[in-house]
């Protein structure tokens, strides 16, 4: 189990959570004024090894030496300048952040991510999060990799409950009579 805690002050931005692969999907749009559900379970993150965010340049604005530098020998139609490493988790396991409303980002009717974090830490106001909710996205929260760091939650109810414990503390449910 980990969290993620804000790299200028320390401050904890999500709950404990555990690493899961990344979906297949989910960089996928999908229909028109549609709204997606939450890409992540709660309690999860998963994290895109790959450069995606913005800045974000069209093939045709990139030299064919930084391409081929980067790997890419075919043409894609955008390419990230963005730090890899990107992290998702499920917006309701975020803590401690407030928007950044110049930052909301174009989108038709919820939030996208205009030029960078639409996300600051409370405490200090660095940008280190970008909630993404508009139409045809999967709702989810994708924290900067440069603005954050991964911090083992030790301690902290970390391992999951045994069975005994899970019968003790979980609510079941009522055998119908
Ligand atoms: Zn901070
Ligand atoms: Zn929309």
């Amino acid at each position: 189990m980990f969290l993620f805690v804000c790299a200028g002050c320390g401050s904890e931005l999500t709950a404990t959570l555990s690493r899961v692969a990344l979906s297949v999907h989910a960089h996928q749009r999908f229909g028109n004024g549609l709204q997606l559900p939450a890409l992540m379970e709660s309690g999860t993150f998963a994290v895109e090894p790959e450069p995606w965010r913005p800045p974000r340049r069209r093939w045709h604005e990139i030299h064919p030496d930084e391409s081929v530098t980067r790997g890419i020998y075919a043409p894609v139609e955008v390419l990230s300048g963005g730090t890899p490493g990107a992290t998702v988790i499920a917006p309701g396991d975020t803590r401690g952040t407030v928007l950044i409303p110049e930052k909301r980002g174009g989108a038709c009717c919820g939030l996208a991510e205009a030029n960078g974090p639409n996300m600051a830490c409370e405490a200090c106001g660095l940008p280190v999060a970008s909630r993404i909710d508009d139409c045809s996205s999967w709702q989810a929260m994708w924290l900067t990799p440069d603005a954050v760091c991964r911090l083992p939650a030790a301690g902290r109810d970390a391992a999951p409950l045994t069975w005994a414990e899970l019968m003790t503390r979980g609510n079941g449910t009522p055998r119908s009579s």
